[in-house]
């Protein structure tokens, strides 16, 4: 038999002893730091924790030794960096304990969540949907991923990110206002998790937008760095 449309091709994240972990679906958290809820005119104190998703071929690999270059996407005057820790869930599991939550972790990543800020603000003025404003090709940029076994857990380590050797972000993981365990008991009541699953867990404080032609560096202690640079529309 034929196939009429080409097969799908898994995305496949880099990890530091070279092998190939298989992404499956992208989860992403919602102001997740209070400096940055406060940014985006929100009280994080009045909100829970809260979740949109990404394509799995959002999902870009930067090359380990030369980094990764990404078109400036189309529709949008205000592309946006969000500098993020991102876990990589090894073990399948559904309404996850907070004390059990680790140990469904695969490993960590430093990662972008990149963000058509003017569609995503403006879908949410309307109260409509953040797809075109969040779910945008190309824009998960991630670095290697390091495994539990490797680097163990990553829970308090300097988050940073730079456009052109200027800094733009720099918080600590240990600032997220709902931690990684408490991310996965929470998400793991919506959906059952699978190996293969990222969660991008928020960005801190000073997202910014970027322009052709700029290099955005960032880093999380005791992980592999991300560079990426932006290249012109197509
Ligand atoms: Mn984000």
């Amino acid at each position: 038999m034929t196939n009429v449309v080409p097969e799908k091709q898994t995305t496949y994240l880099q990890t530091t002893s070279g092998d190939q972990f298989p992404v499956g679906r992208v989860f992403c958290v919602g102001r997740n730091y209070e400096a940055h809820a406060r940014e985006m005119g929100k009280d994080p104190e009045r909100d829970p924790p809260f979740f949109f998703t990404k394509w799995p071929e959002t999902v870009r690999n930067a090359d380990p030794t030369d980094g990764l270059d990404i078109r400036y996407p189309p529709e949008t005057q205000n592309y946006h960096h969000e500098a993020e820790l991102v876990v990589a869930i090894g073990k399948a599991g559904f309404q996850i304990a907070e004390d059990d939550a680790k140990d469904h972790v695969w490993g960590y990543a430093t990662g972008l969540d990149m963000t058509r800020r003017d569609l995503q603000l403006d879908a949410r003025e309307k109260g409509r949907p953040w797809d075109t404003g969040k779910n945008v090709e190309n824009s998960c940029p991630t670095g290697r991923l390091q495994p539990v076994s490797d680097g163990g857990h990553i829970e308090a380590a300097a988050i940073s990110l730079t456009v052109n050797g200027e800094t733009r972000q720099l918080a600590d993981v240990a600032d997220l206002i709902w931690s990684v365990r408490e991310i996965i008991a929470d998400l793991s009541k919506f959906y059952a998790l699978e190996a293969g699953d990222l969660i991008y867990t928020g960005t801190p404080a000073g997202v910014g937008a970027v322009v052709p032609g700029d290099t955005i560096v960032c880093t999380i202690d005791g992980l592999p760095a991300l560079e990426v640079t932006i290249s012109d529309p197509a």
